[in-house]
């Protein structure tokens, strides 16, 4: 199987814009990352849940990547992400992206016909026994236990990203489009084997995979810092790279295959290891970055002082209020100690420099608070709701908020992750 057509670059960064205002200044990070010496293709990712939350339609993801790339004058590839699609949401992103994260999480898990799990494990008699995997020193044992029970918990959720790869490439037509398939958004993290099992799985399916998305151990919380054994991180890291390289050659999924990484965004005690692992192995990755863009752009507005400051306070204070039904779809990747939350009526008091202290992602500093943090990333729907007041404060500080987005997108993640130099 090969991409013969849009094929992902080695390196790429998923860069989120909830309010399609700040593609330039993502873009510019890219930019700098050239000038650096290492290219990072832009991937312009927003879901379902999000244009809902928002109110707006992926056709604007699109052309405010357009625009971007037209300003800059920026020549490599670039692509919008219809990210955590299924069969039911893909629809209204078949016009305008050409990158599709078909997530099949809620399939984990769930019952598949029999014969078809009997034909996949008879069919896969190399995945018995002994395995070898290069640039691994172990070896492994897989039983026949152990791929029936795999094939068991994953089969349907493969067979589900086929059906939804199909309904894209019948619209789209092969080749014209990057697939993804996403897990991440699941309880249990999936072991390298299992990963090499279901790579298998959608080789069969004929899904021409260019990223995965498993679920690595420890947690990949919005916006802030990993939370996990670090070392062991990078070892499953490594392990899944090799399984995957494995995978492109024993079953002909494609060359560019690599690793995505969700809620990638802040992960800085892993970006080493991150780094180190793609070097080793010479390896690609996607890191999705997503939604902290919408934190710098308050943090942009915070530091600006004067009205955007006051309209920063006034986004806290309503996320505050409405706490409970902003986190509740995003309950698995967050963590918020609600006795840390300022109270409303303390944070108004708040200088620009307490404010953007406490928002900002710098773990050597006293005054960052991580459940401040993360309640905001969660409250974009406040903005939303206040439509072009938050739109024009927006483009009234354009540039101190710009300056914000490309700093925190390049220093703080493209460095360490593609160029392995401290932030
Ligand atoms: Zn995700």
């Amino acid at each position: 199987m090969t991409s013969g057509g849009v094929r992902l670059d080695k390196f790429s960064v998923g860069v989120g814009d909830r309010f399609a205002h700040q593609a330039k200044a993502q873009l510019e990070a890219c930019v700098r990352a050239s000038r650096a010496g290492v290219e990072v293709v832009p991937v312009w990712n927003k879901s379902n849940r999000e244009h809902n939350l928002i109110g707006s339609e992926p056709s604007s993801t699109r052309a405010a990547a357009d625009a971007a790339v037209k300003a800059l004058h920026w020549t490599k590839p670039y692509y919008c992400d219809a990210d955590h699609i299924n069969l039911q949401t893909v629809g209204r992103f078949l016009a305008s992206s050409d990158f599709y994260t078909i997530d099949v999480s809620d399939f984990i898990g769930r019952k598949t016909d029999p014969s078809s799990i009997d034909t996949f494990v008879r069919r896969h008699s190399e995945l018995v026994g002994e395995i070898k995997i290069e640039g691994v020193e172990e070896s492994f044992e897989i039983t026949p236990a152990f791929l029936l029970q795999v094939a068991s918990k994953f089969l349907s959720a493969v067979e589900q990203a086929g059906a939804v790869y199909r309904r894209i490439e019948s619209a789209k037509g092969k080749d014209n489009f990057i697939s993804e398939v996403s897990m991440d958004e699941t309880d249990i993290a999936q072991t390298p084997l299992e990963l090499l099992i279901i790579l298998a799985a959608a080789a069969d399916e004929g899904i021409p995979l260019q990223t995965i998305a498993p679920k690595f151990s420890g947690r990949f919380n919005k916006g802030v810092d990993y939370a996990g054994d670090v070392s062991q991180f990078a070892r499953e890291m490594e392990f899944d790279l090799a399984a995957i390289a494995h995978a492109v050659r024993q079953y002909g999924l494609p060359g560019n295959l690599k690793l995505s990484i969700h809620s990638g965004s802040d992960k800085f005690s892993v970006y080493p290891a991150i780094h180190s692992a793609l070097k080793k192995c010479n390896a690609g990755v996607h890191l999705k970055t997503a939604g902290t863009t919408w934190l710098e752009e308050i943090i942009g507005l915070a530091e600006a002082g004067g009205e955007g400051l006051a309209l920063a306070k006034e986004i806290y204070a309503e996320a505050y209020a409405h706490r409970e039904e902003l986190c509740h779809p995003y309950a698995s990747v967050i963590d918020i100690d609600t006795h840390k939350l300022p109270a409303p009526a303390e944070a108004r008091r708040w200088s620009s420099e307490e404010f953007t202290s406490a928002l900002r992602h710098d773990p050597s500093s006293d005054s960052y608070n991580s459940s401040f943090r993360q309640l905001l990333h969660v409250g974009f729907k406040i903005a939303a709701q206040m439509g072009c007041r938050y739109l024009d404060l927006l483009e009234a500080n354009q540039e101190v908020i710009a300056k914000n987005v490309t700093y925190n997108l390049y220093a703080r993640h493209i460095r360490p992750v593609f160029l392995g130099t401290a932030r």
